[in-house]
């Protein structure tokens, strides 16, 4: 399996990686995406067979599709310690935690599959769990060191720390905004006691956070000397990892493999939808991919106009879903790839415009005629919506919602078909969002035993002013001794 750059100047082998090559890596030296040259298909008989297996038997069968340069029995270990019942514990309403990702029925052909049972209660565990398992297994084998250095405004970057503590290997800095998370969000960042996890509180807000971990990686021969990487969500490998899920839903979801499912998926960077579109081009029967965004609709947009216009940082909306505010959705050049025949020519015309600030128009053209056979559908939600999903879900199946669920199931309620279960991605547990809950119904969401008083943990983290020489100094301090 070899893979490309969306933006690769010619489809020769020369150009071409395999998984390891890029495993450790973000963007392709030309600014695109990497992906497989073309998509492992699956069989009919494959999914017969495969429809009985356990989540980690499962995953190894499909990820073996896509990495052919880490010997299976290797790769099946990695696999198999990485999806147990310990790690994904936190099932709720009596779920089997042995599932992985239990599927819970609303109601007959309503369905939302549980994705946030792991340490952070977000679905970022799923693919960042495995991330920390490659990552490690990989610099063993050569002999190498990285330093992961990040900005978070909550998940991704809790789940990067729990991913990675205790990895040989690996470090990680992880700047967040001093003082602008919720106490809960802190004090699971800040209470890991591993160490080769480091928590920087930065005096200012998430974007000056990430304008130094940019001015950081800008730097080249800082870069090269403390072998600066990251774990961003356009990493191949989380992409990857997310594809087993669609799997395991539609055949917890259906009795034979000549059913189909349509999957309602909350959406930012496109990544999570990007792994369902991935399993439907691989032989999934998956009738409809639902994508559900927040007021920050720049992808509803582009599935109902044909125009994609990327807002600026200070045109995206803070919202009582933050985990989709985003403006500029990194994972979706991948689906353009495919929309327009994968011809990297025509991608890279298209993101001359989008990094030049502006974005395109694909109305006019045949490419945007081809999207109802993708499967594709939208729509997107408000802070009333949510709230009112809240409220109406807990009182029609006493089940509680996070608010990107609620976006999830809002705009799934839009599309379902007799015949078709709609499964609804679960992208987080209402625990991590309790101020939203309680404004919908008065109640606090029950938080998992295990982190009730998590508040009261002694904490570690360095605090530092928006200075980019002062994050260096930290990294280099660390790294050196
Ligand atoms: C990251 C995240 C999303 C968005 O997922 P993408 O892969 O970026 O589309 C939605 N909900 C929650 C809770 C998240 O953490």
């Amino acid at each position: 399996m070899r893979y490309l750059s969306t933006r690769a100047a010619s489809s020769d082998a020369a150009s071409s990686k395999s998984f390891c090559d890029i495993l450790l890596g973000g963007l392709a030296p030309d600014g695109g995406l990497y992906l497989p040259e073309s998509y492992p298909q699956v069989t009919r008989a494959e999914l017969d067979a495969w429809r009985g297996l356990s989540y980690a038997d499962l995953a190894f069968a499909v990820l073996s599709k896509f990495i052919d340069d880490i010997p299976a029995d290797d790769l099946k270990a990695l696999v198999k310690r990485t999806y147990t019942a310990e790690t994904y514990a936190y099932v709720r309403g009596g779920g089997d935690a042995a599932e992985i990702t239990p599927l819970r029925w609303l109601e007959p052909g309503l369905g939302i599959l549980e994705l946030s049972n792991g340490p952070t209660l977000a679905f970022k565990d799923m693919a960042m769990q495995l991330l920390g398992a490659l990552f490690e297994y990989v610099l063993a084998k050569r002999g190498e060191e990285i330093n992961i250095l990040g900005a978070t405004s909550g998940d991704t970057g809790s789940a990067a720390e729990y991913a990675m503590r205790g990895k040989k290997g690996v470090r990680v800095f992880m700047l967040s905004p001093a003082g602008r998370m919720s106490d809960f969000q802190r004090a699971q960042m800040y209470s890991l006691q591993d160490e080769n996890i480091h928590n920087i509180a930065v005096r200012g807000t998430f974007d000056d956070a990430q304008d130094i971990v940019k001015a950081v990686s800008n730097d080249a021969g800082f870069k090269a000397k403390y072998r600066i990487g990251a774990v961003n969500s356009i990493n191949w490998a989380r992409v990857v990892a997310q594809i087993v899920y669609y799997f395991k839903g539609y055949f917890a979801a259906t009795q034979s493999n000549d059913e189909k499912v349509a999957f309602a998926v909350p959406s930012g960077n496109f990544g999570n939808i990007c792994a369902g579109h991935i399993a439907r081009q691989m032989g999934l029967p998956i009738a409809r991919l639902v994508l559900a965004t927040n007021e920050n609709d720049v992808l509803d947009e582009f599935f109902h106009s044909g125009a994609y216009r990327p807002r600026s940082a200070a045109d995206t909306h803070a919202t009582s879903s933050p985990s989709m505010d985003i403006s500029k959705a990194s994972n979706f050049e991948r689906f353009v790839y495919d929309l327009v025949g994968r011809d990297p020519a025509v991608v890279r015309k298209l993101w001359a415009e989008v990094d030049a600030g502006r974005g395109f128009d694909l109305a006019a053209t045949d490419y945007f005629a081809r999207i109802p056979g993708f499967g594709f559908v939208s729509g997107s939600s408000t802070h009333a919506n949510r709230l009112a999903t809240i409220r109406d879900t807990f009182e029609q199946y006493g089940v509680v919602v996070d608010p990107h669920t609620a976006d999830g199931l809002k705009v799934a309620a839009e599309f379902r078909e007799a015949g078709v279960p709609m499964i609804v991605l679960e992208t987080a547990q209402p625990a991590k969002f309790e101020a939203t809950i309680f404004e919908a119904f008065g109640r606090l969401p029950e938080r998992p035993r295990a982190l009730v008083g998590i508040e009261q943990l002694p904490q570690r983290v360095e605090t530092l002013d928006v200075d980019v020489q002062a994050v260096k100094d930290f990294v280099a301090r660390h790294v050196e001794a």
